[in-house]
């Protein structure tokens, strides 16, 4: 039996004692899948410490620099996973990144590299912010490599290819349900 575990916003305030306190034990048996924020900006989410929640100022991952190298030398051991968590994660208007947010493709693209070359590993996996995706949002992650959107395989979900705009629902707010995204995810 395979399954995932998922755990997102993983970003620049987050500190390897927050990650060894959770995961310790767990990650010397096979690794966690991150989902981690590039530059995460500082707004209303209770992810962020409260003296910084809603400044909307931004903190690019690479300035936490005890958490940059333990992460580097974890991923590389196969402790851990990194996958893409948007991009700032948060927007201004409060919808979520990936279903309004602007310059998606850009995003997903710049966003990869930079995890890439910060973490020195390979991004495979993306994660949208509130588990919710558009449409420009999924065409963003088809054009940009085809990044594949949750593709863990779990048992009974098996690897289902590039996303298409066909294999989601539709939602009321002009985006996509992530219900089918949430199943491949397999969290516990
Ligand atoms: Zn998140």
């Amino acid at each position: 039996m395979y399954f995932c575990i998922r755990d997102d916003d993983t970003s620049f305030f987050t500190s390897p004692e927050d990650l060894e306190r959770s995961y310790g034990k767990i990650k010397s048996v096979g690794p966690v899948s991150l989902a981690i924020i590039p530059f995460c900006l500082a707004g209303s989410s209770k992810a962020v410490p409260e003296k910084f929640r809603n400044r909307w100022t931004i903190h690019p991952l690479d300035q936490n620099r005890s958490l940059v190298s333990y992460l580097r030398l974890e991923i590389a051991a196969g402790r851990f996973e990194a996958m893409l968590h948007g991009y700032y994660h948060e927007t201004r208007s409060l919808k979520p990144e990936f279903v309004s947010g602007d310059d998606l493709m850009s995003k997903v693209r710049d966003g990869r590299k930079y995890l890439e070359d910060v973490l020195e590993t390979r991004i495979a996996v993306f994660v949208p912010p509130h588990n919710r995706i558009g449409r420009r949002g999924l065409s963003a992650i088809e054009s940009a490599d085809r990044t594949s959107v949750e593709r863990q395989v779990c048992e009974g979900a098996g690897d289902l290819g590039p996303p298409t705009l066909g294999r989601y629902g539709r939602d009321s707010n002009d985006g996509l349900t992530t219900a089918g995204l949430e199943f491949l995810g397999c969290s516990i």
